[in-house]
């Protein structure tokens, strides 16, 4: 069983995937969970090349700013990926979640589902609600709380109801890291970096 498996490699799940990752190498942070990153393929970026994205040279095309999020995380280690399309998801905290693909299932004590934009049509998630932010087709988002949408089951990026911009899903992606980590530790630590500090 993986600690955690985030559903969806856009801007949203990549970011609360760097989060994690970015945990494990601190010595003041004790907390090493496995990911499981799991993505079918289509995230919006890869047809943005943006001017808003802070830090990112302007208009650099979206499928290089995916590979580099990546790469990064690969760099800090921890994570697995997997191409897949999840259909269904059943379990709770306590017992762990269980998802399936038509091949393949998978088990998690906690799942963040970063899907995008539309409905991501998974059997077992709460029902959807129109995006308020919505500014192209049916936009839909799930209910949450601080990113929560149940004990154990987080959303974030477009699904948790943001603005279409790249810089506000990668944020919210890192607010859902923060919050599983949150609920790992039982505490509200945060993982704060200083030149030198990992060395
Ligand atoms: C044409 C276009 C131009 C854009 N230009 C800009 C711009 O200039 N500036 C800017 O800031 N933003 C821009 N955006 C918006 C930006 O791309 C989005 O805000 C951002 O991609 C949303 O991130 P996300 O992680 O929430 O969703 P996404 O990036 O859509 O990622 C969702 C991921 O979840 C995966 N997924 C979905 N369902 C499942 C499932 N059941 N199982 C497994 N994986 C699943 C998808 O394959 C996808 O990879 C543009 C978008 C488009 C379409």
């Amino acid at each position: 069983m993986h600690d955690v498996i985030i559903i969806g490699a856009g801007p949203a799940g990549l970011s609360a995937a760097q989060t994690l990752a970015s945990a494990r190498n601190t010595p003041q942070n004790p907390l090493k969970v496995s990911v499981l990153v799991i993505d079918s393929g289509t995230s919006h970026l890869n047809k943005a090349a943006p001017h808003q994205a802070p830090a990112i040279s302007l208009g650099l095309d979206g499928l290089s700013i995916l590979s580099k999020m990546r790469e990064d995380i690969n760099t800090l280690g921890g994570v697995e990926w997997a191409e897949d399309k999840i259909l269904e998801i059943s379990g709770d905290n306590d017992t762990g979640f269980v998802l399936k693909s038509t091949e393949k299932e998978y088990q998690a004590k906690k799942v963040v589902v970063a899907t995008g934009a539309f409905d991501p049509k998974i059997a077992g998630l709460p029902e959807t609600m129109e995006n308020p932010m919505g500014n192209r087709g049916p936009m839909v988002m799930l209910s949450h709380k601080r990113g929560i949408v149940k004990p154990g089951l987080f959303v974030a990026g477009l699904l948790a109801g943001e603005s279409s911009m790249f810089a506000i899903a990668a944020g919210s992606g890192c607010h859902a890291g923060i919050m599983v980590y949150r609920d790992f530790l039982n505490s509200n630590d945060i993982i704060h970096d200083v030149p030198g500090g990992r060395s």
